[in-house]
Protein backbone atom coordinates (compact mmCIF):
# COMPACT_ATOMS: atom_id res chain seq x y z
CA UNK A 1 0.00 0.00 0.00
CA UNK A 2 1.38 3.57 -0.93
CA UNK A 3 0.43 7.31 -0.92
CA UNK A 4 0.63 8.16 -4.54
CA UNK A 5 -0.16 11.21 -6.62
CA UNK A 6 -1.76 10.96 -10.40
CA UNK A 7 -1.32 14.06 -12.85
CA UNK A 8 -3.19 14.19 -15.91
CA UNK A 9 -3.07 16.30 -18.57
CA UNK A 10 -4.85 18.53 -20.92
CA UNK A 11 -6.04 15.69 -23.83
CA UNK A 12 -6.47 12.88 -20.89
CA UNK A 13 -9.39 14.86 -19.74
CA UNK A 14 -10.37 16.55 -22.71
CA UNK A 15 -13.59 15.20 -23.08
CA UNK A 16 -16.56 13.49 -19.82
CA UNK A 17 -15.69 10.07 -21.80
CA UNK A 18 -11.63 10.75 -20.95
CA UNK A 19 -12.79 12.07 -18.05
CA UNK A 20 -14.45 8.42 -16.72
CA UNK A 21 -11.55 6.67 -18.39
CA UNK A 22 -9.28 8.77 -16.21
CA UNK A 23 -11.72 7.92 -12.79
CA UNK A 24 -11.51 4.55 -14.01
CA UNK A 25 -7.61 4.56 -13.53
CA UNK A 26 -7.90 6.18 -10.26
CA UNK A 27 -10.26 3.75 -8.90
CA UNK A 28 -7.67 0.53 -10.07
CA UNK A 29 -5.06 2.68 -7.42
CA UNK A 30 -7.85 2.77 -5.03
CA UNK A 31 -8.80 -1.04 -5.24
CA UNK A 32 -4.91 -2.01 -5.14
CA UNK A 33 -4.93 0.38 -1.70
CA UNK A 34 -3.25 3.16 -2.68
CA UNK A 35 -4.35 6.18 -0.94
CA UNK A 36 -4.23 8.99 -4.07
CA UNK A 37 -4.09 12.65 -4.69
CA UNK A 38 -4.89 13.27 -8.23
CA UNK A 39 -4.04 17.13 -10.15
CA UNK A 40 -5.48 17.34 -13.32
CA UNK A 41 -5.15 19.78 -15.97
CA UNK A 42 -7.82 22.16 -17.76
CA UNK A 43 -9.22 20.44 -21.06
CA UNK A 44 -7.47 20.56 -23.91
CA UNK A 45 -7.38 23.98 -25.96
CA UNK A 46 -9.63 25.42 -23.34
CA UNK A 47 -6.56 27.28 -21.94
CA UNK A 48 -5.60 29.03 -24.52
CA UNK A 49 -8.75 29.96 -25.38
CA UNK A 50 -8.81 31.87 -21.62
CA UNK A 51 -5.52 33.60 -22.47
CA UNK A 52 -6.78 34.76 -25.64
CA UNK A 53 -10.17 36.16 -23.75
CA UNK A 54 -7.62 37.90 -21.28
CA UNK A 55 -5.60 39.38 -24.39
CA UNK A 56 -8.94 40.85 -26.37
CA UNK A 57 -10.37 42.28 -23.26
CA UNK A 58 -7.15 43.93 -22.60
CA UNK A 59 -6.93 45.56 -25.87
CA UNK A 60 -7.95 49.26 -25.79
CA UNK A 61 -10.33 50.46 -28.27
CA UNK A 62 -8.87 52.14 -31.71
CA UNK A 63 -10.32 55.50 -32.15
CA UNK A 64 -8.50 57.07 -34.70
CA UNK A 65 -9.85 55.13 -37.94
CA UNK A 66 -6.16 53.34 -38.46
CA UNK A 67 -6.36 49.37 -38.49
CA UNK A 68 -3.68 49.12 -36.45
CA UNK A 69 -4.92 46.95 -33.26
CA UNK A 70 -2.97 47.91 -30.48
CA UNK A 71 -2.19 45.05 -27.75
CA UNK A 72 -1.71 45.58 -24.20
CA UNK A 73 -0.55 43.33 -21.56
CA UNK A 74 -3.96 42.30 -18.90
CA UNK A 75 -3.57 42.81 -15.44
CA UNK A 76 -1.79 39.72 -14.54
CA UNK A 77 -4.13 38.85 -11.79
CA UNK A 78 -7.30 39.13 -13.33
CA UNK A 79 -5.36 36.98 -16.11
CA UNK A 80 -4.50 34.53 -13.32
CA UNK A 81 -8.32 34.47 -12.04
CA UNK A 82 -9.29 33.96 -15.69
CA UNK A 83 -7.13 31.56 -16.80
CA UNK A 84 -7.26 28.94 -13.70
CA UNK A 85 -10.54 28.59 -14.80
CA UNK A 86 -10.07 25.35 -16.78
CA UNK A 87 -8.61 23.33 -14.11
CA UNK A 88 -11.45 24.21 -11.64
CA UNK A 89 -13.82 22.76 -13.91
CA UNK A 90 -11.83 19.50 -14.56
CA UNK A 91 -11.16 18.71 -10.88
CA UNK A 92 -15.14 19.28 -10.17
CA UNK A 93 -15.98 16.77 -13.14
CA UNK A 94 -13.42 14.18 -11.85
CA UNK A 95 -14.77 14.15 -8.76
CA UNK A 96 -18.39 13.75 -9.58
CA UNK A 97 -17.22 10.99 -11.86
CA UNK A 98 -15.41 9.53 -9.37
CA UNK A 99 -18.10 9.33 -6.54
CA UNK A 100 -20.66 8.16 -9.56
CA UNK A 101 -18.41 4.98 -9.52
CA UNK A 102 -18.37 4.58 -6.08
CA UNK A 103 -15.12 6.35 -5.10
CA UNK A 104 -15.32 8.62 -2.28
CA UNK A 105 -13.74 12.01 -3.79
CA UNK A 106 -13.48 15.43 -3.70
CA UNK A 107 -12.22 18.85 -5.09
CA UNK A 108 -9.73 20.88 -3.81
CA UNK A 109 -8.83 24.06 -5.51
CA UNK A 110 -5.07 25.41 -5.28
CA UNK A 111 -6.11 28.13 -2.54
CA UNK A 112 -7.72 25.07 -0.55
CA UNK A 113 -5.14 22.98 -0.56
CA UNK A 114 -3.50 25.65 0.05
CA UNK A 115 -0.58 25.69 -2.99
CA UNK A 116 0.97 28.88 -1.60
CA UNK A 117 3.12 30.72 -4.22
CA UNK A 118 5.30 33.98 -4.75
CA UNK A 119 3.04 37.00 -5.95
CA UNK A 120 4.74 36.81 -9.67
CA UNK A 121 1.45 36.45 -11.24
CA UNK A 122 1.17 34.57 -14.44
CA UNK A 123 3.99 32.65 -13.70
CA UNK A 124 3.85 31.99 -10.04
CA UNK A 125 6.71 29.44 -7.89
CA UNK A 126 5.48 27.67 -5.47
CA UNK A 127 6.63 28.03 -2.15
CA UNK A 128 4.95 25.87 0.42
CA UNK A 129 2.46 23.29 0.36
CA UNK A 130 1.02 22.83 3.70
CA UNK A 131 -1.75 20.64 3.17
CA UNK A 132 -2.39 19.25 6.38
CA UNK A 133 -5.56 18.49 6.30
CA UNK A 134 -5.97 16.94 2.98
CA UNK A 135 -3.34 14.77 3.74
CA UNK A 136 -5.49 13.24 6.56
CA UNK A 137 -8.41 12.87 4.20
CA UNK A 138 -6.49 11.23 1.75
CA UNK A 139 -4.92 9.10 4.98
CA UNK A 140 -8.42 8.39 5.48
CA UNK A 141 -9.10 7.07 2.15
CA UNK A 142 -10.88 9.61 0.46
CA UNK A 143 -9.23 10.63 -3.17
CA UNK A 144 -8.31 14.26 -3.11
CA UNK A 145 -9.09 15.71 -6.75
CA UNK A 146 -6.50 18.51 -7.13
CA UNK A 147 -6.72 21.86 -9.65
CA UNK A 148 -3.58 22.00 -11.01
CA UNK A 149 -1.71 25.15 -12.87
CA UNK A 150 -3.40 27.14 -9.90
CA UNK A 151 -1.85 28.24 -5.98
CA UNK A 152 -2.84 31.20 -3.97
CA UNK A 153 -0.40 34.35 -4.07
CA UNK A 154 0.06 36.66 -0.82
CA UNK A 155 -2.46 38.75 -0.18
CA UNK A 156 -5.26 35.44 -1.11
CA UNK A 157 -5.07 36.26 -4.68
CA UNK A 158 -5.50 33.52 -7.22
CA UNK A 159 -1.91 32.89 -8.74
CA UNK A 160 -1.42 30.51 -11.90
CA UNK A 161 2.27 28.93 -12.21
CA UNK A 162 2.75 29.27 -16.26
CA UNK A 163 1.77 27.01 -19.35
CA UNK A 164 2.39 24.03 -18.38
CA UNK A 165 2.08 24.31 -14.71
CA UNK A 166 0.11 20.83 -13.51
CA UNK A 167 3.13 19.31 -13.65
CA UNK A 168 4.75 21.32 -11.29
CA UNK A 169 1.28 21.44 -9.35
CA UNK A 170 1.75 17.23 -9.07
CA UNK A 171 5.03 16.65 -8.00
CA UNK A 172 4.66 19.76 -5.43
CA UNK A 173 1.55 18.05 -4.23
CA UNK A 174 3.44 14.93 -4.37
CA UNK A 175 6.07 16.23 -2.06
CA UNK A 176 3.15 18.31 0.31
CA UNK A 177 2.04 15.26 1.63
CA UNK A 178 4.47 13.04 1.49
CA UNK A 179 3.45 10.70 -1.47
CA UNK A 180 6.05 7.68 -2.75
CA UNK A 181 6.09 8.23 -5.95
CA UNK A 182 4.16 10.79 -8.15
CA UNK A 183 2.55 9.50 -11.67
CA UNK A 184 2.47 11.49 -14.55
CA UNK A 185 -0.36 10.60 -17.13
CA UNK A 186 0.22 12.04 -21.06
CA UNK A 187 -0.66 11.41 -23.77
CA UNK A 188 2.69 9.89 -25.32
CA UNK A 189 3.71 6.87 -22.81
CA UNK A 190 7.06 8.36 -21.62
CA UNK A 191 10.52 10.58 -22.16
CA UNK A 192 12.00 10.14 -25.55
CA UNK A 193 16.02 10.61 -26.86
CA UNK A 194 14.05 13.62 -28.75
CA UNK A 195 10.75 14.66 -30.69
CA UNK A 196 9.26 11.77 -32.15
CA UNK A 197 7.31 13.27 -34.24
CA UNK A 198 10.50 15.22 -36.00
CA UNK A 199 12.77 11.39 -35.85
CA UNK A 200 10.55 8.54 -36.05
CA UNK A 201 13.67 6.62 -34.76
CA UNK A 202 13.51 8.31 -31.41
CA UNK A 203 13.47 5.95 -28.32
CA UNK A 204 12.01 5.83 -25.21
CA UNK A 205 13.70 6.44 -21.90
CA UNK A 206 13.38 3.33 -19.78
CA UNK A 207 15.26 5.48 -17.16
CA UNK A 208 16.69 9.58 -16.90
CA UNK A 209 18.54 10.68 -14.25
CA UNK A 210 17.10 14.42 -12.54
CA UNK A 211 19.77 16.39 -13.99
CA UNK A 212 19.23 15.50 -17.66
CA UNK A 213 15.79 15.81 -17.62
CA UNK A 214 15.93 19.29 -15.83
CA UNK A 215 17.96 20.19 -19.04
CA UNK A 216 16.29 18.42 -21.57
CA UNK A 217 13.02 20.32 -20.34
CA UNK A 218 14.60 23.85 -19.85
CA UNK A 219 16.31 23.17 -23.47
CA UNK A 220 12.56 22.57 -25.22
CA UNK A 221 11.23 19.13 -24.62
CA UNK A 222 7.97 20.10 -23.96
CA UNK A 223 7.24 16.23 -21.67
CA UNK A 224 7.89 18.48 -18.20
CA UNK A 225 7.68 21.47 -16.84
CA UNK A 226 10.78 22.00 -15.81
CA UNK A 227 10.19 23.65 -12.40
CA UNK A 228 8.59 19.96 -11.78
CA UNK A 229 11.52 18.72 -12.38
CA UNK A 230 13.62 20.72 -9.78
CA UNK A 231 11.30 19.92 -7.49
CA UNK A 232 11.40 16.16 -7.98
CA UNK A 233 15.19 16.58 -7.43
CA UNK A 234 14.93 19.05 -4.23
CA UNK A 235 12.64 16.37 -2.50
CA UNK A 236 14.11 13.61 -4.65
CA UNK A 237 10.05 12.49 -5.51
CA UNK A 238 10.30 9.00 -7.69
CA UNK A 239 8.70 10.70 -10.66
CA UNK A 240 7.27 8.10 -13.38
CA UNK A 241 6.32 9.81 -16.96
CA UNK A 242 3.50 7.34 -18.19
CA UNK A 243 0.75 7.09 -21.00
CA UNK A 244 -2.61 7.58 -20.20
CA UNK A 245 -4.03 5.44 -23.09
CA UNK A 246 -1.71 2.66 -22.43
CA UNK A 247 -0.98 2.77 -18.87
CA UNK A 248 0.41 -1.07 -18.59
CA UNK A 249 3.13 -0.21 -21.37
CA UNK A 250 6.22 1.94 -21.30
CA UNK A 251 6.71 4.71 -19.31
CA UNK A 252 9.61 6.55 -18.20
CA UNK A 253 11.47 6.74 -14.53
CA UNK A 254 12.80 10.15 -13.27
CA UNK A 255 16.02 8.87 -10.77
CA UNK A 256 19.09 9.78 -9.21
CA UNK A 257 22.56 9.29 -11.32
CA UNK A 258 23.77 6.07 -9.19
CA UNK A 259 20.35 4.50 -10.56
CA UNK A 260 21.51 4.45 -14.43
CA UNK A 261 24.06 1.85 -15.28
CA UNK A 262 24.63 2.61 -18.48
CA UNK A 263 25.77 6.15 -19.54
CA UNK A 264 25.82 6.91 -23.32
CA UNK A 265 27.68 10.10 -24.08
CA UNK A 266 24.22 11.64 -24.87
CA UNK A 267 21.55 10.73 -23.70
CA UNK A 268 18.61 13.17 -25.44
CA UNK A 269 18.62 15.60 -28.30
CA UNK A 270 16.46 19.05 -27.58
CA UNK A 271 15.46 21.54 -29.54
CA UNK A 272 13.43 25.22 -28.78
CA UNK A 273 12.47 27.31 -31.77
CA UNK A 274 11.45 29.86 -28.67
CA UNK A 275 14.87 31.91 -30.02
CA UNK A 276 15.64 35.34 -31.02
CA UNK A 277 19.02 36.69 -31.51
CA UNK A 278 20.41 40.18 -31.09
CA UNK A 279 23.56 41.52 -32.02
CA UNK A 280 24.61 44.61 -30.70
CA UNK A 281 27.52 46.30 -33.16
CA UNK A 282 30.54 48.32 -31.90
CA UNK A 283 30.02 48.50 -28.24
CA UNK A 284 33.33 50.32 -26.43
CA UNK A 285 35.33 47.33 -25.34
CA UNK A 286 36.27 48.50 -21.46
CA UNK A 287 34.45 47.55 -17.98
CA UNK A 288 30.87 47.93 -17.08
CA UNK A 289 29.43 47.62 -20.94
CA UNK A 290 27.61 44.05 -20.08
CA UNK A 291 26.46 45.49 -17.10
CA UNK A 292 24.93 48.77 -18.77
CA UNK A 293 23.22 45.62 -21.79
CA UNK A 294 21.99 42.77 -18.99
CA UNK A 295 20.78 45.73 -16.51
CA UNK A 296 18.13 46.69 -18.41
CA UNK A 297 17.24 43.63 -20.01
CA UNK A 298 16.53 41.84 -16.26
CA UNK A 299 14.53 44.89 -15.26
CA UNK A 300 12.21 44.50 -17.90
CA UNK A 301 12.06 40.84 -16.97
CA UNK A 302 13.72 39.74 -20.25
CA UNK A 303 15.85 36.32 -19.43
CA UNK A 304 18.89 36.04 -21.52
CA UNK A 305 20.22 33.07 -23.13
CA UNK A 306 23.25 31.74 -24.68
CA UNK A 307 25.54 34.85 -24.86
CA UNK A 308 29.24 35.58 -27.10
CA UNK A 309 31.52 38.28 -27.30
CA UNK A 310 33.85 38.95 -29.80
CA UNK A 311 37.94 39.88 -28.97
CA UNK A 312 37.97 43.79 -30.18
CA UNK A 313 40.04 43.98 -32.94
CA UNK A 314 41.74 47.46 -31.94
CA UNK A 315 40.94 47.16 -27.91
CA UNK A 316 38.32 49.51 -28.54
CA UNK A 317 35.13 48.21 -29.99
CA UNK A 318 33.77 44.79 -30.43
CA UNK A 319 30.14 43.25 -30.90
CA UNK A 320 28.33 41.41 -28.69
CA UNK A 321 25.57 38.36 -29.62
CA UNK A 322 22.80 37.18 -27.23
CA UNK A 323 19.68 34.97 -27.18
CA UNK A 324 16.25 36.14 -25.48
CA UNK A 325 13.13 34.31 -25.85
CA UNK A 326 11.24 35.08 -29.33
CA UNK A 327 7.90 36.27 -27.71
CA UNK A 328 10.50 38.95 -25.77
CA UNK A 329 12.21 40.42 -28.74
CA UNK A 330 10.07 43.18 -28.87
CA UNK A 331 10.62 44.13 -25.22
CA UNK A 332 14.47 43.65 -25.22
CA UNK A 333 14.91 45.97 -28.20
CA UNK A 334 12.57 48.72 -26.70
CA UNK A 335 14.86 48.36 -23.52
CA UNK A 336 17.94 48.20 -25.44
CA UNK A 337 17.27 51.36 -27.28
CA UNK A 338 16.19 53.62 -24.63
CA UNK A 339 19.65 52.71 -23.20
CA UNK A 340 21.28 53.02 -26.13
CA UNK A 341 23.07 56.16 -25.00
CA UNK A 342 24.77 54.12 -21.80
CA UNK A 343 25.23 51.40 -23.97
CA UNK A 344 27.36 53.59 -26.66
CA UNK A 345 26.59 50.43 -29.57
CA UNK A 346 26.25 51.73 -33.48
CA UNK A 347 23.62 49.54 -34.72
CA UNK A 348 21.43 46.72 -33.53
CA UNK A 349 20.69 44.12 -35.38
CA UNK A 350 18.34 41.08 -34.89
CA UNK A 351 16.80 37.81 -36.36
CA UNK A 352 14.25 35.84 -35.25
CA UNK A 353 14.87 32.40 -37.55
CA UNK A 354 16.85 30.81 -35.32
CA UNK A 355 16.39 27.50 -33.42
CA UNK A 356 18.61 25.96 -30.70
CA UNK A 357 19.71 22.37 -30.83
CA UNK A 358 21.01 20.92 -27.76
CA UNK A 359 22.98 17.22 -27.02
CA UNK A 360 22.44 16.08 -23.20
CA UNK A 361 24.40 13.52 -21.09
CA UNK A 362 25.49 12.75 -17.63
CA UNK A 363 28.24 10.54 -19.53
CA UNK A 364 29.34 13.60 -21.50
CA UNK A 365 31.11 14.05 -18.29
CA UNK A 366 33.67 11.01 -18.73
CA UNK A 367 33.51 10.80 -22.39
CA UNK A 368 36.03 13.29 -24.36
CA UNK A 369 35.24 14.66 -27.75
CA UNK A 370 31.58 15.04 -27.61
CA UNK A 371 31.24 18.32 -28.51
CA UNK A 372 33.34 17.60 -31.43
CA UNK A 373 30.82 14.53 -32.42
CA UNK A 374 28.01 17.68 -32.76
CA UNK A 375 30.36 20.15 -34.75
CA UNK A 376 31.43 17.99 -37.49
CA UNK A 377 27.88 15.75 -37.87
CA UNK A 378 26.79 19.55 -38.23
CA UNK A 379 29.56 20.71 -40.61
CA UNK A 380 28.64 17.58 -42.65
CA UNK A 381 25.27 18.67 -43.46
CA UNK A 382 26.73 22.14 -44.03
CA UNK A 383 24.86 23.71 -41.05
CA UNK A 384 25.91 26.77 -39.83
CA UNK A 385 26.53 27.47 -35.74
CA UNK A 386 25.88 30.85 -34.67
CA UNK A 387 26.38 30.36 -30.87
CA UNK A 388 27.49 27.92 -28.63
CA UNK A 389 27.29 27.27 -25.49
CA UNK A 390 28.21 24.69 -22.71
CA UNK A 391 27.34 23.09 -19.30
CA UNK A 392 28.79 20.36 -18.07
CA UNK A 393 26.41 17.98 -19.22
CA UNK A 394 25.10 19.37 -22.36
CA UNK A 395 26.24 21.38 -25.52
CA UNK A 396 23.47 23.95 -27.14
CA UNK A 397 24.40 25.27 -30.79
CA UNK A 398 21.98 28.50 -32.58
CA UNK A 399 21.35 27.74 -36.15
CA UNK A 400 18.91 28.95 -38.62
CA UNK A 401 15.75 27.56 -37.63
CA UNK A 402 15.03 25.71 -41.26
CA UNK A 403 17.98 23.16 -40.30
CA UNK A 404 16.20 22.14 -36.83
CA UNK A 405 15.08 18.85 -38.32
CA UNK A 406 17.75 17.85 -40.28
CA UNK A 407 20.31 19.03 -37.41
CA UNK A 408 18.36 17.26 -35.03
CA UNK A 409 18.34 13.82 -36.98
CA UNK A 410 21.48 13.76 -37.80
CA UNK A 411 22.72 14.03 -34.34
CA UNK A 412 20.41 11.63 -33.42
CA UNK A 413 22.33 8.74 -35.53
CA UNK A 414 25.66 10.38 -35.21
CA UNK A 415 25.25 9.56 -31.15
CA UNK A 416 24.00 6.24 -31.99
CA UNK A 417 20.28 6.67 -30.46
CA UNK A 418 18.36 5.72 -33.30
CA UNK A 419 16.04 2.50 -32.71
CA UNK A 420 16.84 -0.62 -35.03
N1 LIG B 1 -3.76 24.17 -18.42
C1 LIG B 1 -2.47 24.77 -18.25
C2 LIG B 1 -1.82 25.01 -19.60
O1 LIG B 1 -2.39 24.71 -20.63
C3 LIG B 1 -1.59 23.99 -17.35
C4 LIG B 1 -1.22 22.61 -17.83
O2 LIG B 1 -1.86 22.06 -18.71
O3 LIG B 1 -0.25 22.05 -17.30
O4 LIG B 1 -0.76 25.54 -19.65
MG1 LIG C 1 2.00 19.57 -20.07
Amino acid sequence: MATIAMKFGGTSVADLERIRHVASLVKREVERGNKVAVVVSAMAGETNKLVAWTNEAARPLVQDGSNRIPAAIPDQREYDVVVAAGEQVTCGLLAIALNAMGVKARSWLGWQVPIETSAMHGSARIEAVPAADMKARVAAGEVAVVAGFQGVAPGSRISTLGRGGSDTSAVAVAAGIGADRCDIYTDVDGVYTTDPRIVSKARRLEKISFEEMLEMASLGAKVLQTRSVEIAMLHRVPTRVLSTFTPDVGGTLLCDEEDIVEKKPVTGIAYSRDEAKITLHKIPDRPGVAAAIFGPLADSGVNVDMIVQNVSEDNKKTDLTFTVPRGDLAKALAALEKHASEIGYRDITHDSNVAKVSIIGIGMRTHAGVAQTMFSTLHDKGINIQVISTSEIKVSVLIAEEYVELAVRALHSAYELDAA
